[in-house]
């Protein structure tokens, strides 16, 4: 008799812990920030190249609306680290590596019936190539309020080069992307994610604001500039990252256990990884993710 109560318990907690979580839908205890990174919205597989459906990406967008998320530029977002400027309350930065077609066929329409916009980072070498953007897409979505930034032009692990290859790298695709939008292009993000203290230097030397990395997390004061943290949104679970991510009911304990994975966790994990595969790689653990939010 006495083993019964303790069972239902067994059974009820996870179930209430999950129901807690989930049925809060977006926005009932928010992450204030959150900085996605997107590559691919369409129906193909999610490698090599991680991608969303549309549906799945609609599902997501419309999430954080329903939840007050309102979009940020990336000047948004280094005047609130840099200068303590004040963002909404709920902020999104929407940002896509690569510059894939789909972005603009799929993605554009979506974020716009939303009122929102996002950030390309852009492989120059494959501007007009077939499933990549076209100048004259870049061009519009750089009129519609989107930002573009620099994602070099071949797309090289950049740690593999030689100082002076990396650096030519790192400033070629702004040259060609500045020329194309007649603007300064001030931000970058390293292709795979791949980036070391002397690459970090070089797009600091380089003249740019600030650059993204691929490693888990949201940006806030401490963030190196050159290093900042973003969320992948994965293939499968995506939605239900973000409702964990705008949902969990944890607070100061979440974002304390969420460094905690960071640091000792994903970074170890990660690392061993790319040993395993025997050269530098962008591994997805999308299983693990929602530990950044419990
Ligand atoms: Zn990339």
């Amino acid at each position: 008799m006495k083993g019964i109560p303790r069972r239902i318990i067994l059974l009820f907690l996870p179930a209430a812990f999950f129901l807690f979580v989930v049925s809060g839908g977006c926005g009932a205890r928010p992450e204030p920030l959150l900085v996605l990174v997107y590559h691919r919205v369409d129906e193909g597989p999610f490698n090599p190249v991680p991608s969303v459906t549309p549906r799945d990406f609609a599902r997501q967008v419309a999430c954080l609306h329903r939840a007050g998320y309102q979009s940020i530029t990336t000047a948004d977002l280094y005047a609130y680290l840099r200068r303590n400027r004040p963002l909404p309350p709920r902020a999104v930065l929407f940002t896509f590596d690569d510059g894939r077609e789909s972005v603009y066929t799929h993605a554009r329409p979506i974020l716009a019936a939303r009122g929102y916009t996002a950030t390309v980072f852009m492989i120059t070498g494959r501007l007009g190539r077939p499933g990549y953007l076209t100048a004259d897409q870049l061009r519009q979505l750089a009129t519609m309020g989107w930002e573009i930034g620099a994602h070099t032009v071949p797309h090289p692990h950049l740690p593999e080069l030689t100082t002076s290859a990396a650096l030519r790298e790192i400033t070629a695709s702004r040259v060609v992307l500045e020329r194309l939008l007649d603007r300064p292009v001030e931000i970058f993000a390293y292709p795979y994610g791949d980036l070391d203290p002397r690459i970090a230097a070089l797009v600091h030397r380089a003249g740019f604001k600030m650059a993204f990395g691929t490693r888990l997390g949201t940006p806030e004061g401490r963030s190196d500039l050159y290093a900042l943290e973003r969320l992948t949104i994965p293939r499968r679970g995506g939605l239900l990252l973000l409702r964990f991510a705008t949902a969990a009911p944890f607070g100061p304990a979440r974002r304390n256990l969420a460094r905690l994975a960071k640091t000792a966790g994903f970074v170890r994990i990660q690392a061993a990884y790319s040993r395993r595969l025997g050269r530098p790689r962008r591994p997805h653990f999308p299983w693990l993710l929602p530990l950044l939010f419990l």
